[in-house]
């Protein structure tokens, strides 16, 4: 694959959008917030999950993949995500109340796990179908990471769900490949106490967090708005003019490329 696909891109589930999940390579994905429905059949060539955190729009089809993967796979569906986050998924999801505990469930036929969970460790490189995913920690969740995702010397960083967080920043400057950051705000400038509460950015907390950059030679895309407030966040990106170098509003479908055309 040359391009990251995102499948969701909404802060909010609505008829048209989906929430976080970006497919980045032919057996991997970032977070599950929209697999069931984006896949179709193609559904059983995912073999790896990296998770950003463990909020319910960024997991919430993990749970039904287990269910449909039990009876048709051979291998365990790897899960990867830091300690913080994989403890969620045990103690909240596969804990045989909520859900049926597959990480103990035995394939169908087979002798591996239906799911196994994988612990990272931050700003170590993992190698899935040729692309690189590295986590650094974010400031969203305890167990929060964005990633830096690479392929042939070319790349992009991810920041998922987060607040403030100068390591965003350090990693632009410190790796001048990287030709795109893809970021997230999710409230309106106004609800910058609602922001700071639940660790998400406004256009303008985003507008501040960009002066910590010395690089402007990056595209800035922008995703996980809350859909009743996607119009008051358009105006207001569209005024501090944060939308360089081509970047956009992310919808559920686009595509960026590995390396710039
Ligand atoms: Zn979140
Ligand atoms: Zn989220």
């Amino acid at each position: 694959m040359d391009t990251i696909k995102f499948l969701g891109t909404g802060g909010t589930r609505t008829p048209t959008q989906g929430t976080t999940c970006l497919h980045v390579s032919e057996h991997c994905v970032i977070d599950a917030g929209n697999l069931i429905n984006t896949f179709g059949s193609t559904i059983f060539t995912i073999e790896h999950i990296f998770l950003t955190h463990s909020h319910l729009d960024h997991i919430i089809d993990i749970p039904f993949l287990a269910d449909l993967f039990v009876t048709q796979k051979k291998v365990s569906l790897k899960i990867y995500g830091l300690k913080a986050t994989l403890d969620d998924l045990r103690q909240c999801i596969f804990n045989d109340r909520i859900w049926p505990n597959f990480k103990e469930i035995t394939l169908i036929g087979h002798t591996d796990k239906t799911i196994e969970l994988i612990e990272l460790e931050l700003e170590l490189p993992y190698h899935v179908d040729g692309v690189t995913l590295t986590p650094f920690k974010t400031d969203h969740t305890e167990g929060s990471c964005g990633y830096i995702i690479e392929k042939n010397g070319s790349g992009v960083l991810f920041t998922a769900d987060t607040y403030r967080c100068d390591r965003i920043w350090e990693l632009l400057d410190e790796r001048p490949y990287l030709h795109t950051l893809i970021t997230e705000v999710s409230f309106p400038s106004a609800f910058a106490k609602l922001a700071s509460n639940s660790k998400h950015l406004t256009p303008s907390l985003l507008a501040d967090e960009l002066k910590k950059c010395n690089r402007d030679n990056f595209s800035l895309y922008i995703m996980h708005l809350k859909a009743l407030f996607m119009g008051t966040i358009l105006e207001e990106l569209a005024v501090l003019e944060l939308l360089r170098n081509g970047g956009k509003v992310l919808v559920d479908g686009d595509q960026i490329h590995y390396k710039i055309p």
